[in-house]
C-alpha cells in the first residue's frame, strides 16, 4: 500500500517523452486485416484507385502491413504539443467509492475544444491534405466530435472544411454545429437534398434521422465530384488506428514509468479507433508473445457489431459507393435506433479489430444506454469529469470488472479509454434525468433483413 501511495492522481509524460512515431500494429499481426475490396471488380483495391477518393499519403498509410513504426511529422508533433499528452488518471475517488480492490486507471482525451481524441487523427488527415496541396475536405460526422476535430485541423492548415452531420445530431446538437462553423467549417444535415445519394435515400427512408453510413456516401460523393477535394474518415480505417496509436504508445509510457502492468483494457468501439489506438502497443505485446492482456471492446446494445454482426466483406456506407471492406458488421442497410452515442452507430467495424476479435485476441460486450448512464452520472459524481455517452460504455464495463474484484478480492489493474466529455450531450442526459430513456435492442429479424443484403464476394 505505501508502494502504491507513489503512484499520482495523474500521471503526465514530460514533452521529450512522448511518442515520435505511431506504431502500426498490422505490422505485427500474422494474419493481416483483409484488403479493401474494388466493388465492381472484387479485387484488392490499389493505391491508384484509392487515390481519387482519399490523400496519397494516407493510402500509402491504409496499405502499408509492414512497416512498424511511421515517424510523426514535426508539424503534426507541435500541434499535438498544445493537449498532449493527455493524463493518465488514476480513480482513486471512483475506486474509494465501489469499495474495490482493483486499480483503475483511464486516460482521458477530452481536454481539446473537440471534446474527444478525434484531434489526433483529424490533424494528421488535414496535414497530409495539405502537402498535397489540395482545397479542402469533406467527411461526415456522428455525434459531431469528429466534425468539430476535423474543423479544427483545418481552419490550423487553412483548408476548407465540408462536413455532412448525421440528422438526429444536427438536431439534438446545435452548439455542436456552431462550434464548427465557427472553426470555419459550412455544415449539412444528412440525409440531404444536396447529394444524388441523400435524395436516393430520403426517398427510400422518409423522415429518418440519418446514419453514419449515409452520411458518408454523401461526404464521398461531394469529394470525388469536386476538384481539388479528398473525402477523410475519423475512425474504422487502418490509417486512423495508426494515428490514435499515440493513445497507447502514451498510456504505455505512462505505466511503465511506475512499473504498472494492466491486467485488462476496456475501451467502447464505435468504428474503433480509440480502442485501436489505445491497446495498439499492448496488441503488440500480445501478439508477439511477450506479455498478455485482456482486452475489452464495448459496444451499444442498439448496435452490436461485435457481438451480434457477421464476419464478411460489406459497404462502409448506406448509399454502396464506399470500398468494400471484410469486418464485423451488422449490414450497411443497418439503421440503429436512435441511441445517444452517436459515435457509436455505425454498423461496421475497423478491419484490424474485426481480424483479431475473430483470432481470439480480444473480447467484446454489449451494454444498454440505461445502464450506460447509470455508470456515466456514477463517474461524473466521484471522478468529477462529465463523459460523453459513448466513453461512458468503456466506464459501465470498468466498473463492473471493478466490482467483480470486490466479490473475488482480486487487486486487478484496470486500464480504460476516456474518449471524450458530454457537454454537448445534455439532451440525453435530460431523457436519463427524466427516466424518459430507453434501451432499444434490434431483433434477430432486423439484423437477419441486414444481414441479407450483404454484397456478395468470394
Ligand atoms: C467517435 C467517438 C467514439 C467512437 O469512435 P471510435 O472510432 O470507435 O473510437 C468514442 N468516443 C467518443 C468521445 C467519440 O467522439
Amino acid at each position: 500500500m505505501s508502494e502504491e501511495k507513489k503512484i499520482p492522481y495523474k500521471i503526465y509524460l514530460e514533452e521529450s517523452e512522448m511518442p515520435t512515431a505511431w506504431y502500426n500494429l498490422r505490422a505485427d499481426m500474422t494474419n493481416k486485416p483483409a484488403p479493401l475490396l474494388n466493388p465492381g471488380t472484387g479485387q484488392p483495391l490499389t493505391a491508384e484507385e484509392l487515390s481519387p477518393i482519399f490523400c496519397e499519403e494516407l493510402v500509402q498509410q491504409e496499405l502499408d502491413d509492414t512497416t512498424a513504426f511511421i515517424e510523426i511529422p514535426q508539424d503534426i508533433r507541435d500541434f499535438y504539443k498544445m493537449f498532449r499528452p493527455s493524463p493518465l488518471v488514476r480513480a482513486y475517488c471512483l475506486e474509494k467509492k465501489l469499495g474495490t480492490p482493483a486499480k483503475i486507471y483511464y486516460k482521458f482525451e477530452g481536454n481539446n475544444t473537440s471534446g474527444s481524441h478525434k484531434l489526433n487523427s483529424a490533424i494528421a488527415q488535414a496535414y497530409y491534405a495539405k502537402k498535397q496541396g489540395l482545397k479542402g475536405v469533406t467527411t461526415e460526422t456522428g455525434a459531431g466530435q469528429w466534425g468539430t476535430a476535423l474543423s479544427m485541423a483545418c481552419a490550423y492548415f487553412d483548408l476548407d472544411c465540408k462536413v455532412y452531420m448525421v440528422k438526429v445530431s444536427y438536431e439534438q446538437k446545435p452548439f455542436r454545429r456552431e462550434v464548427m462553423r465557427t472553426y470555419g467549417a459550412s455544415v449539412t444535415p444528412s440525409p440531404s437534398e444536396t447529394t444524388e445519394v441523400g435524395r436516393k435515400i430520403l426517398a427510400e427512408f422518409p423522415g429518418t434521422t440519418g446514419s453514419l453510413g449515409c452520411a458518408i456516401s454523401e461526404a464521398v460523393e461531394v469529394a470525388t465530384k469536386s476538384e481539388g477535394y479528398r473525402y477523410v474518415l475519423g475512425s474504422v480505417l487502418n490509417q486512423v488506428l495508426l494515428h490514435q496509436s499515440v493513445i497507447g504508445l502514451e498510456t504505455k509510457a505512462a505505466l511503465d514509468k511506475y512499473g504498472i502492468k494492466p491486467d485488462m483494457i476496456i475501451g467502447c468501439a464505435g468504428g474503433g479507433s480509440n480502442l485501436g489506438g489505445l491497446i495498439a502497443p499492448f496488441m503488440g505485446e500480445k501478439l508477439r508473445g511477450e506479455a498478455d492482456y485482456r482486452i475489452i471492446a464495448v459496444e451499444p446494445a442498439s448496435c452490436p457489431s461485435f457481438t451480434r454482426g457477421t464476419y464478411a466483406y460489406d459497404f462502409c456506407d448506406t448509399g454502396m459507393i464506399c470500398p468494400l471492406a471484410k469486418m464485423y458488421t451488422l449490414g450497411s442497410s443497418f439503421i440503429p435506433s436512435a441511441n445517444h452515442a452517436g459515435g457509436l452507430r455505425f454498423h461496421g467495424m475497423s478491419s484490424t479489430l474485426s481480424q483479431l476479435y475473430h483470432d481470439g485476441y480480444m473480447e467484446a460486450t454489449s451494454v444498454e444506454q440505461t445502464s450506460v448512464f447509470e455508470a456515466a452520472e456514477q463517474f461524473a459524481r466521484t471522478e468529477g469529469i462529465l463523459p460523453a455517452p459513448e466513453s461512458s460504455h468503456a466506464i459501465r464495463v470498468a466498473i463492473d470488472e471493478a466490482l467483480k474484484c470486490k466479490e473475488t478480492g482480486e487487486e486487478k489493474t484496470i486500464v480504460f479509454g476516456l474518449t471524450g466529455t458530454g457537454y454537448f450531450d445534455m439532451v440525453a442526459y435530460e431523457k436519463y434525468n427524466n427516466g424518459e430513456m430507453s434501451d432499444y435492442i434490434p431483433t434477430d429479424e432486423e439484423i437477419a433483413a441486414s444481414i441479407a443484403k450483404l454484397p456478395h464476394v468470394e
